[in-house]
């Protein structure tokens, strides 16, 4: 297919009043720039438009609508379904907005658009403060935090978008405005879960918590344990405390062996002695093969998966809530697992608890607040010629799932193909205001490339 590029005269107009970098197909940078944690993604923008600042992005987003482009917004570009790429139209990238700056007195962080969640972590550290972020340290906090955001602290201090108490926005027209609980207060509603469907947002601002260590880790089985452990799994995690995040997990071993295991993956928020003493359960239950849990930096712990995430690899993920984590399920998952294509393919539970299911689920845009597991299929391999293979695995995969769902799913996790059921899923029952609010910022749907939310009709 043949490249959009912009005419010159065209393009010298963003530039006369644009203060960051403009790359298009004509120039060396380009086919680097435009990629995307997603490999699979290879879209070809007319133009990527590098902000520095909100006045850059108030005149990206008025050049696309005055010129007629398609517009994309870039925040950590980490979106499977490569959303943060338009193919022929600009993309307005924030990956040069990555500031963060502490109040440390206030515990507020205010951080730009584009920063990610390594970002945040190392500024907030510094102060002994930390909010929930990705459960791996590259994911961009845009993107992340307008769809939701879980993580390993979601059972202490809620979603992201639970911590959010200010955002400034670029809207469709090109104001800048900005939404919290007592300004734009519908606008701020459906920031929270709604994605990138309401404007492009320059900064952030999220509460902090006083936490600066965690205990955390892996505990590994054997994978003939992994009925078993799951089982376990299911028991134990009933009752955790809202500071213990477990993961359990089907994986493969990330030494590279592809040996199969069934693990743990977990983090515990609280006072030092108190992790230790309710993770001891989980390090002394079955015969582990591998244990590398104890204190670390929050920081520390938010980057153990990320290797196993590299940025060009190609990913297929789907993910649905479930009913419980009942034999039948388990039984599924280690059937499945037997035969999936990738050494980086894995099954993950997470588990919905604590903070994050006290928030009632229309006070923000995401709705999904009962106590529950999100089972995710992060598929990622590396030779495009398996492709098929692990996209097909995938499919069956999630098929094999359907007799467990619970209705929800969740927005963060959609792949590039998923059908209109799938965002009545995540929006759930704050579908229809959020079509509502969508119609009174943005009517003619200018940000669209998103888990996108139709405009509400008027009324007549
Ligand atoms: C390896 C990996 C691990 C992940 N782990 C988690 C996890 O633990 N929990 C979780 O909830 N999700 C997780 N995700 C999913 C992740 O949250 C989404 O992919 C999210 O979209 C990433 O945000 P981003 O800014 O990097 O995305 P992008 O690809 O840049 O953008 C995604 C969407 O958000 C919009 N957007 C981004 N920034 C802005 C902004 N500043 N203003 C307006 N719109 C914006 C874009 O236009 C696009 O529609 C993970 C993804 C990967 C690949």
């Amino acid at each position: 297919m043949a490249i959009t590029s912009l005419a010159p005269e065209h393009r010298q107009l963003l530039a006369d009043h644009f203060g960051g970098d403009l790359t298009g197909p004509e120039d060396s940078r380009y086919d680097e720039l435009r990629r995307c944690h997603n490999g699979m993604i290879d879209k070809k923008p007319a133009l990527l438009a590098a902000c520095r600042g909100t006045a850059d992005v108030a005149r990206g987003v008025q050049f696309a609508t005055d010129e007629g482009l398609e517009i994309a917004v870039r925040g950590g570009g980490h979106s499977i379904a490569g959303l943060s790429l338009s193919e022929g139209g600009i993309v307005v990238d924030l990956s040069l907005m990555r500031g963060v700056d502490v109040d440390p007195n206030a515990r507020l962080a205010r951080v730009q658009g584009g920063a990610l969640w390594s970002d945040v972590n190392r500024e907030a550290h510094a102060h002994g403060l930390a909010v929930t972020g990705g459960a791996i340290s590259t994911t961009g906090v845009g993107g992340y935090t307008l769809g939701g955001g879980l993580g390993w602290l979601m059972g202490t201090c809620g979603l992201a978008t639970d911590n959010l108490v200010e955002a400034e926005v670029v809207l469709a027209d090109g104001e800048i405005v900005r939404a919290s609980a007592e300004s734009h207060a519908d606008l701020f509603w459906a920031l929270r879960g709604g994605g990138g469907n309401f404007g492009v947002v320059t900064s952030f601002v999220f509460a902090l918590h006083p936490i600066a260590e965690v205990v955390g880790g892996l505990v590994a089985h054997p994978i003939d344990a992994a009925g078993d452990l799951l089982r376990f799994y299911r028991e134990f995690t009933a009752h955790a405390s809202d500071d213990l995040t477990v993961f359990g997990a089907l994986v493969h071993a990330p030494d590279g062996s592809g040996l199969p295991l069934a693990a743990f993956v977990l983090c515990h928020a609280g006072q030092r002695d108190v992790a230790q003493r309710e993770v001891q359960p989980l390090l002394e239950w079955g015969e582990p093969v591998m244990t590398e849990v104890g204190p670390m930096p929050y920081p520390v712990m938010n980057t153990l998966l990320d290797d196993g995430y590299p940025r060009g690899a190609l990913n297929y993920w789907k993910s649905t809530f479930v009913r419980g984590v009942d034999d039948a399920l388990i039984d599924t998952m280690v059937d499945c697992f037997a035969s999936c294509p990738t050494p980086m393919g894995a099954l993950l539970l997470e588990p919905f608890h604590g903070a994050v299911t006290r928030v009632d689920p229309e006070a923000t845009a995401v709705p999904h607040r009962d106590p529950s597991y999100n089972l995710l299929i992060p598929t990622v391999w590396t030779d495009p010629a398996d492709t098929d293979a692990n996209v097909a695995w995938t499919r069956e995969t999630f098929a094999a799932t359907e007799p467990f769902r619970a209705d929800g799913r969740w927005l963060n996790y959609y792949s590039e193909d998923e059908p209109d059921e799938a965002l009545r899923a995540a929006y759930g029952r704050n579908g229809p205001r959020l079509a509502e609010i969508k119609r009174q910022y943005d009517p003619a749907n200018v940000f669209h490339v998103n888990h996108n939310i139709l405009p509400a009709a008027l009324p007549t």
